[in-house]
């Protein structure tokens, strides 16, 4: 059968010239951090691949830090920087983010509290884009960092991150940002986005699963959370993932920004009974649709759009057995019940507009 994947903020598939890329990383098998010949070329291939993502960062070679993925970078980024702030008698215990970022950034909060900081959810706007107002109201000279995320997940919208940041920066707070979504089709640089933090994961972009970086601007204070070898800089213990980093290199380097034709002819073709949440005129990624279906259940509706091929997704999340809506939607301002009504539709490289009104034609047929 047909299938139609239609889940690319989810994950990509891998590039089959990133395969081929990673694939003799797998033969050449030495540590990195070995001294040997073995040891050494594994080292060169990992140094390249972060000279590769520091200059399409336009970042220093030493602020690239490779992790295992997105989250375990947000992780780093907010509670290595609040280790830190301990370390050098920082008195900042607050740090602020919208109440729609990813958990990899929210669930931080019992870690944060543990050390006495205390992790506080900004409102966003119905988008799902931070609200300036509201931040600079939240803001003071206690604030020790904010963190945005660029580009959301679910609905696909743009925050004003550089305001963002800006505001933060004059209280003398530090800036992260979660590009895990945007990162290859933003080519914004690190100096552009006015971020002192940044965090990107290689398989949103067609690279392979487990490969994240965290850039770290010079001079900023953030210590390790994991201990052992002194990898990363000190920064990220453990034995580098060297196939993934090389393919997280080869991604980056193959990406080009995409184009919004499959997703706009998507939306043009579905049935009135369908409503895009994010209007035109929004700034959003080019490759989100997400859409309510009013009376529709999203759940039974996505297991129906499974069977049609096509994959998809709502951003609730299964927790004990029972389905919890979107906190992103219920930031938002959607009701429960609204929330439970939409999903997700994100579109990838080679999907032009004739799929995307293919896609439109199931989706349309599955609510009829
Ligand atoms: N941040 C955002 C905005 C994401 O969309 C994701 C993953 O979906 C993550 C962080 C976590 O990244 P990873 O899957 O590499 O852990």
């Amino acid at each position: 059968m047909e299938r139609l994947y239609l889940d690319h903020a989810a994950t990509t598939p891998v590039a089959p010239e990133v395969v081929s890329a990673m694939l003799p990383w797998f033969e050449d098998f030495g540590n990195p951090s070995s001294l040997y010949f073995e040891g050494r070329r594994a080292r060169q291939a990992i140094d390249q691949a972060r000279e590769v993502l520091a200059s399409r960062l336009d970042c220093l070679f030493g602020e690239v830090h490779f992790t295992s993925s997105g989250t375990e970078s947000c992780n780093l980024a907010l509670i290595g920087c609040a280790r830190a702030a301990l370390a050098n008698g920082s008195g900042r215990r607050r740090i602020l983010v919208p109440a729609s970022e990813h958990h990899a950034v929210l669930n931080t909060a019992p870690f944060l509290a543990a050390l006495g900081f205390q992790l506080e959810a900004v409102p966003v706007d119905q988008f799902a884009r931070v609200e300036l107002k509201a931040l600079a109201n939240a803001l003071g000279d206690d604030v020790l960092l904010v963190s945005v995320m660029t580009a959301n997940n679910e609905l696909g919208s743009l925050s004003p991150v550089v305001e963002a940041s800006r505001l933060a920066r004059r209280v003398g707070a530090l800036m992260h940002m979660d590009a895990v979504q945007s990162f290859g089709l933003d080519q914004r640089t690190v100096d552009e986005l006015e971020c002192d933090l940044l965090t990107a994961s290689a398989h949103k972009l067609y690279g392979p699963k487990g490969v994240g970086l965290l850039y770290v601007r010079s001079g900023t204070p953030v210590l390790p959370v994991t201990t052992g070898g002194g990898q990363e800089r000190e920064l990220r213990a453990g034995t580098e993932n060297v196939a993934g980093i090389v393919g997280f290199a080869k991604a980056i380097s193959d990406c080009v920004p995409g184009t919004a034709s499959a997703r706009n002819s998507f939306l043009k073709n579905l049935s009135g009974k369908a409503h895009p949440t994010i209007p035109r005129e929004i700034p959003s990624l080019c490759s989100h649709a997400h859409v309510r279906f009013p009376d529709v259940h999203a759940e039974t509706l996505l297991i129906k759009l499974d069977r049609l091929g096509i994959s998809a997704s709502s951003g609730a999340a299964c927790s004990s057995g029972s389905i919890e809506p979107s906190h992103v939607l219920l930031a938002c301002g959607y009701s429960s019940s609204e929330a439970a009504e939409c999903i997700r539709f994100t579109f990838g490289r080679g999907q032009d507009d004739r799929f995307g009104a293919r896609a439109a034609e199931l989706v349309n047929d599955a609510i009829s």
